[in-house]
């Protein structure tokens, strides 16, 4: 026999860091908010480089206060053209404070940032934050209901789908998503170092993909080693000092002497779009929404402007005593979120084909693109900014406006 609870206005799907958010940033704003986080499972040892915008938003929602002396911050992007390519570009360095900026972002590992979340999350009065999975998500008419493990159910006036790549509220609303699988899968290590990072994080990009080193507090930093599956299946079965060691090679000895941490994760790469970032009283944010390759830092980064621009509507709904799962909020949101999500998950796509690509006009225009963008100052400082702020999405939490 199923119960039911209250219904509240918004219930979010997810308890990964764009769920957290949107149900933080509804709930903050007085939206009686239901988070049904799924159950308590270990995190992986991924990190996020936090763009300046997302830091913003999360300073504002309260959240980076609890987490920060855990995050080191980016104050300067290397990219090395490691192809051989022919049309090898230079080294382009982006520099924070060209555009006035003390640092682009910050890096944190996804824990830390995940426990502050949580613990905020636990402390909003009009949040219940329930630590089951939803086992079915039924669209309705006038509201969307979920049923947990228990059996019992809660239903929202709109769904915020944060269940990731797997989407529930996205099957249950019936949007389907282009997908298309890259012959790459991303290892990431913890690395600690003999010679300091600077904040500075280095990009290599290679023939099979990008190697990433971004920083962390103190001399250890995140590796993300993109590169065909059998190589990063290889490398992720080495014993430490091996590993370590073929690390340091591909990463041209600049961190020094280089040990790993245990944990390793590895990560299949793909692009998943959904057709629609929403449908009838459900919204998809996060990865229910877009999966993207970790190239660019940009995923988790597009997952919190959609949480804080669900946050941003809801909220003006909920104030104007409006029904915030209405399918006029929804057509706006989804409007809203179109060009960024479009044009980012192209970008990052274009970019990583053309490293795969040994059609060499393809390569020629990523080696000219990088050229221009070392050598023509405005360029380069305009594309600086609109990686950490882009013009067409700055909701307003990342303006540091409150909801
Ligand atoms: C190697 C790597 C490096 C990356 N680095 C960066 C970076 O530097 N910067 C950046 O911006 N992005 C980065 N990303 C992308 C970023 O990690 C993702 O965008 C982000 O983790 C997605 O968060 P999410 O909350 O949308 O999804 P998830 O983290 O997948 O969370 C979804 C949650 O939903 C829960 N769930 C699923 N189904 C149910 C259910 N039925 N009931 C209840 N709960 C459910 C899951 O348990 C999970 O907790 C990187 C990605 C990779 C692979």
């Amino acid at each position: 026999m199923m119960s039911g609870r209250p219904m509240v206005d918004a219930v979010v799907v997810g308890g990964g860091p764009a769920g957290l958010t949107a149900a933080i940033a509804l709930a903050g704003a007085g939206v009686p908010t239901a988070l049904v986080a799924g159950r308590p499972r270990p995190t992986d040892n991924r990190t996020t480089m936090l763009l300046m915008g997302s830091v913003t938003a999360l300073t504002t929602l309260g959240v980076w206060q609890r987490c920060q002396t855990n995050a080191a911050p980016l104050r300067v992007m290397r990219i090395v053209d490691d192809t051989g390519s022919l049309m090898r570009a230079p080294e382009v360095r982006f520099e924070a404070d060209e555009i006035g900026l003390n640092a682009f972002g910050y890096n944190i590992e996804n824990r830390y940032l995940i426990a502050a979340m949580l613990a905020l999350a636990c402390e909003i009065a009009a949040l219940e934050v329930i630590a089951e999975d939803a086992t079915k998500v039924t669209v309705g008419a006038d509201a969307v209901t979920v049923t947990l493990e228990s059996g019992e159910t809660v239903a929202g006036r709109l769904a915020v789908g944060a269940d990731g790549r797997r989407s529930a509220c996205r099957a249950a609303a019936g949007i389907e998503t282009e997908r298309w699988n890259y012959p790459q899968a991303a290892l990431t290590v913890t690395l600690h170092h003999s010679r300091p990072h600077h904040d500075i994080s280095t990009e290599f990009h290679r023939p099979s993909g990008p190697l990433t080193l971004v920083p962390l507090p103190g001399q250890r930093s995140s590796l993300v080693l993109v590169s065909d599956p059998d190589e990063s299946a290889g490398l992720k079965a080495l014993p430490d000092a091996e590993l370590a060691g073929a690390i340091e090679q591909r990463a041209h000895s600049i961190l020094g002497k280089i040990e790993v941490e245990p944990e390793r994760g590895m990560f299949p790469l793909a692009v998943e779009r959904a057709r629609s970032l929403g449908g009838h009283r459900v919204a998809l944010v996060g990865e229910a929404a877009h999966v993207i390759p970790p190239i660019g830092a940009q995923g988790l980064n597009l997952g919190l402007r959609d949480a804080a621009t669900v946050g941003e509507l809801v909220a003006a709904a909920h104030r104007q005593g409006h029904d915030p799962g209405a399918d006029e909020l929804t057509a706006r949101y989804v409007q809203m979120r179109r060009t960024d999500v479009t044009s980012r998950t192209l970008a990052v796509d274009l970019l990583n084909r053309s490293l795969l690509s040994e059609f060499l006009p393809l390569q020629g225009a990523r080696g000219l693109g990088l050229t221009l963008l070392q050598h023509i100052g405005p360029l380069r400082r305009a594309a600086m900014r609109e990686g950490v702020a882009p013009a067409a999405a700055q909701p307003r939490l990342m303006r540091g406006e409150a909801l």
